[in-house]
């Protein structure tokens, strides 16, 4: 545990369910935590009990990325854990392939709808036939206009066209909206539709008033940083303060509030991970200032101050992503101005010395 996780309280310790069984949260609430292939290696995904038409069974919440390890656990799960129930619906809270990836086999599987906010699923279809960000000509050239050059990584990030498709090999062809401020009924309770900006489209998180529940996806995370980065498909944009401005709103839900977050562990202190998250970037912003007040810094100049560690070419890629954020947050604000050199790379200088 870091230290700013102990001012949260976990209230199931150290317990997590094992790999292909669940473990109960609140009632008819029930966790499942898949393994991932990645530095960030594991994810957290929910069972919900519910009754829709008359037929009791579940709604499940996010799905993994599309593998066999993946669907070998889900079989586990379906097997022994849903008292012969089955899977009414499965609602994602956003299109990142750890979420979307297995929702076209789990819908098709149980011939149950998908329910996700409308940017989210167009995004999702269009990326599954094709790349977004991650990978490719247009995003290497991306990260060279924000001062990438090593040709190691640039080529790998050139040649990396298929990698959302490797993980969301489909997208269901039909959905189910998902909007701000809209109740979703499951089983016995009310859950409102929170959206939030910066990390993915359009986020959505969930509200139980009853339950004091939220689930807070990628949103509301206790350990990590949520990933906010710039993209190429949308090269001027300012996700820092998007999603700055989104955890704000939950603000407004109880202090008690219990947050079932996607990565890491359930967790009390929803006020304070806000402040902390507040805090965090508030400092990293005030380190890019400062290189920035010293010499005008690219992107990728910001990349050692931020991230004291090295970076592999798909850390590069969010990392730069999360530098180039950064920049744009102070950009917006007026306490940069952006030049674009000679070379072609944007060099960001603070307006006041
Ligand atoms: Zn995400």
């Amino acid at each position: 545990m870091n230290l700013l996780e102990q001012e949260l309280d976990y209230p199931f310790g150290a317990q997590m369910p094992d790999s292909g069984s669940t473990l109960e949260v609140a009632p008819g609430v029930r966790w499942i935590r898949m393994a991932l292939p990645f530095a960030l290696d594991h994810i957290n995904l929910w069972l919900l009990a519910d009754e829709i038409d008359g037929v009791a069974g579940w709604t499940v919440v996010d799905c993994c990325i599309s593998r066999e390890e993946a669907k070998a656990q889900w079989e586990a799960i379906f097997a022994h854990e849903l008292q012969g129930r089955p899977i009414l619906r499965v609602l994602v809270t956003h299109m990142h392939p750890d979420h979307i990836g297995l929702a076209h086999w789990l819908c098709e599987r149980w011939k149950a709808p998908l329910w996700i906010s409308a940017t989210d699923y167009y995004a999702a279809r269009l990326g599954s036939q094709s790349t977004t960000g991650f990978g490719g000509p247009d995003s290497a050239d991306f990260f060279v206009a924000h001062g990438l050059s090593d040709e190691g990584k640039l080529a790998e990030i050139r040649g990396r066209t298929s990698y959302y498709p490797s993980m969301v090999p489909a997208v269901p062809r039909r959905f189910h909206r998902l909007m701000d401020g809209a109740t979703v009924r499951i089983g016995a309770h009310d859950w409102q539709c929170i959206s939030g900006y910066g990390h993915a489209p359009e986020h959505m998180a969930l509200y139980s008033p009853a339950q004091g529940l939220l689930l807070g996806g990628d949103m509301m995370l206790p350990r990590i940083s949520t990933n906010v980065s710039v993209f190429d498909q949308e090269p001027e944009s300012n996700p820092l303060q998007l999603f700055l401005d989104s955890i704000d709103r939950f603000q407004a839900l109880p202090a008690d509030t219990l947050t079932l977050p996607s990565h890491g562990k359930p967790f009390r202190g929803l006020h304070t991970r806000i402040r902390q998250l507040h805090e965090h970037h508030r400092d990293r912003l005030a380190e890019v200032l400062v290189a920035c007040q010293a010499q005008p810094c690219s992107g990728a100049d910001i990349l050692p101050i931020m991230f004291k560690r090295p970076l592999d070419a798909h850390q590069t890629t969010f990392a730069l992503g999360e530098a180039v954020a950064h920049l744009h947050a102070l950009w917006f604000k007026g306490q940069l101005q952006r030049r674009r050199d000679a070379d072609g790379v944007y060099r960001f200088q603070a307006t006041v010395a």
